[in-house]
């Protein structure tokens, strides 16, 4: 797989075009065909579209708009057609920054080109690939590269070093590629970000089937990566790396192994990179009495798949993204549901959730040059800062508790009419549904109606009185109820803060990793850390974002980072760097006091955002621009070169 695809020329009539153009997203397909006819001039006069929650894919155009875009584009198909669908010539630098003059105020233009550009890729080169080899640097150095899990952020770190000619080897406890995708397996699990967006850069010739796939083709996905690059034969699976230890006098680590049948053995790296992910060990709550109940219980993401639910009374316990989808399919096997939430979770109304690819969309990416690339970066673009300013914090908002400023305010009052319309005049639901905080500051879940309709069941209970205790029949609610059930499901969520555990790491000077981190883990954007030199953090502290983009994209932005370190190692024939104490503590002091400027870290609702101190050690304050700019190259002043 590559991020070339193989598009196929047509002849489609006139009407079967204007058809499938009725499944286009506008803004992308105009910039299609600008630069597909080289004519600028299909964009001449068509509205600036808008970005954002309330725009959706059109751009906010509206249905006269909407007519004259598809009918511009309709033309230039056609033309094109007749010309016989030429192969379509790369266009210059200033071609794009005409064409993407349409989305982007002029004014900001010239400091997001070279991102855009770099996202775009439109000449269907792999732009971020490494553009150097460890043979051009030092042929003759020992140096490999431990990774410790084939989820998402491992895989991409194996293909960059791959790329590099870099030997690596990478530890997975489990028998498959995936991660989170191959251990979260209950009904309903698909992805909330679109697929177009959630997926590398530099593998995009996947046909996705649904607009939000589901958790198989996610799988199937990262499978498919992992056998197009090659990577199988690098991963040792069932083996789980249990200690990892600084050495000084190679500058490199020491990792003790355990395989799964109990045999040890040692492995011996230059760099270490972690690729253990935030949402993947499972939180189980603490509710008395747990051990009391007498059928089956387990987790969201130990979803035990010999248990029939099918005429059982179940219930499940919370209300985050995974118990969301979850439920309506469990609605749908159980005799009878009952769901017990704590906080109402703000819906983000997504009418498309579970829809399939539509036919014209689908015709569209196979056969119109340029379309997929514009779509992906209609997708990037329109995330790329996001919902950052309904997040934002205004210091003089007094007028409600359950917003934050101006802009969180119509968002929120926006959610709450979606909230109306779907819970149906039902006013009991629609209390029980309405959070009673700022939207942001706990993670939204994707609903595309079906939430509301599942609560309003006969056979679905929404309970909100809390729990009391676990008993062997059911659960008691704190209002002195027994409620029977056969089966418990806790959807309750992952201890996220808890990173990098259990591993034991062991770094300079004999420090622990998580002594030292004392349960507040932080890192150098994310990546790096003092004392621990060589230890490349993916998906670390702060390194989650609410309300823009995908986390696929800021992989990829630790992963650049992660080689272009190498690249200084080994140009400069040093064993290990280490980021200087007071840089990492400046940047922690800098993200901590912003996130405290957004939803999530001014409300003082729980979430998995923030950990036991109550810090927000999982967010990202800022747009995709800021995260690329400072992963972009290494500042040799940030460490000590050892
Ligand atoms: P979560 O968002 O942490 O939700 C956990 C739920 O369990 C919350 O409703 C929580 O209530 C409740 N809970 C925890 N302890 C409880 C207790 N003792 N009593 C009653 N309720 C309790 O976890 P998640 O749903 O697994 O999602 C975590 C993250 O994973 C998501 O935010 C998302 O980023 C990611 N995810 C993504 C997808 C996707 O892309 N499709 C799917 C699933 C998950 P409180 O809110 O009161 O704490």
């Amino acid at each position: 797989m590559s991020s070339e695809r193989t598009l196929e020329p047509f002849d489609a009539s006139d009407e079967e075009l204007a058809r499938h153009l009725e499944d286009a997203e506008l803004p992308a397909l105009l910039l299609a065909c600008a630069m597909l006819t080289r004519d600028p001039a299909v964009l001449d006069g068509a509205p600036p579209p808008m970005r954002g929650l309330m725009a959706g894919p059109n751009g906010g155009y509206e249905e006269a708009q909407l007519t004259d875009a598809r009918a511009r584009c309709l033309a230039a198909l056609k033309r094109y057609r007749d010309d016989g669908c030429p192969e379509p010539t790369r266009p210059s630098e200033e071609d794009l920054r005409g064409l993407l003059s349409f989305v982007i105020e002029e004014e900001r233009l010239d400091e997001f080109l070279p991102f855009l550009l770099d996202e775009l890729s439109l000449d269907g080169s792999d732009t971020r690939a490494p553009k150097w080899k460890k043979s051009e640097l030092a042929p003759d150095r020992d140096f490999r590269v431990a990774i410790i899990g084939a989820g998402m952020s491992g895989l991409c770190a194996a293909i960059r070093l791959q790329q590099a000619e870099i030997p690596f080897v990478i530890f997975e406890k489990s028998h498959d590629v995936g991660g989170t995708w191959h251990d979260n397996v209950y009904p309903g699990c698909r992805v909330d970000v679109s697929n177009h967006f959630y997926s590398y850069s530099f593998a995009q010739g996947f046909e996705w089937p649904q607009l939000f796939s589901t958790q198989p083709i996610l799988l199937e996905y990262f499978q498919h990566v992992a056998d197009a690059f090659g990577l199988r034969e690098h991963i040792r699976f069932g083996t789980e790396v249990k200690r990892a230890t600084f050495d000084e006098s190679t500058g490199g680590w020491s990792l003790e192994l355990e395989s799964e049948d109990g045999t040890s053995d040692t492995f011996e790296a230059q760099v270490l990179v972690s690729g253990m992910g935030q949402l993947n060990r499972p939180r189980m709550p603490e509710i008395e009495g747990m051990d009391d109940f007498g059928g089956p219980a387990f987790h969201s993401a130990r979803w035990d798949q010999s248990v029939d639910l099918a005429g059982k009374k179940v219930s499940v316990i919370g209300t985050g993204a995974s118990a969301c989808q979850l439920i309506p399919i469990v609605a749908d096997q159980a005799s009878e549901l009952t769901v017990y939430q704590r906080t109402a979770p703000w819906l983000l109304p997504t009418e498309d959730y579970h829809e399939e690819v539509p036919s014209g969309l689908q015709w569209l990416y196979q056969h119109v040059p340029f379309y997929a690339e514009w779509y992906r970066f209609w997708l990037f673009w329109s995330t790329a800062e996001g919902l950052l300013e309904t997040v934002e914090v205004d210091p003089n908002w007094t007028e409600r508790k359950d917003s934050v400023g101006p802009l969180n305010e119509e968002v929120r009052q926006m959610l709450c009419e979606y909230l109306q319309e779907a819970t149906g005049g039902d006013a009991d639901l629609l209390a029980k549904m309405t959070p009673d905080y700022p939207p942001f500051s706990k993670r939204f879940v994707r609903d595309n109606g079906i939430l509301p309709a599942t609560f309003a069941r006969d056979d679905v209970s929404l309970e909100t009185a809390g729990i009391d205790r676990i008993t062997e029949k059911g659960i008691r609610t704190k209002d002195g109820r027994e409620i029977e059930a056969d089966v418990i499901v806790y959807g309750t969520g992952f201890t996220a803060s808890d990173f990098l555990m259990p591993l034991e790491v062991v770094g300079r000077d004999g420090r622990k990793l998580h002594e030292h981190w004392a349960g507040d883990a932080r890192a150098y954007l994310g990546i790096t850390l003092p004392h621990f030199p060589n230890l490349f953090l993916l998906y670390g502290p702060n390194t989650n974002i609410v309300v823009n983009g995908s986390i696929i994209f800021f992989t990829e932005c630790e992963v650049d980072y992660l080689l272009a370190s190498i690249e200084t190692l080994l140009r400069g024939g040093k064993h290990a760097m280490d980021c200087k104490p007071e840089v990492h503590d400046e940047y922690n002091e800098r993200i901590d006091a912003d996130n405290m400027k957004r939803a999530w870290g001014a409300a003082t609702v729980n979430s998995w955002y923030k950990n036991q101190l109550g810090r927000v050690s999982q967010n990202w304050p800022y747009g995709l621009l800021e995260y690329w700019k400072q992963t972009r190259e290494v500042d040799l002043g940030d460490y000590e070169l050892l």
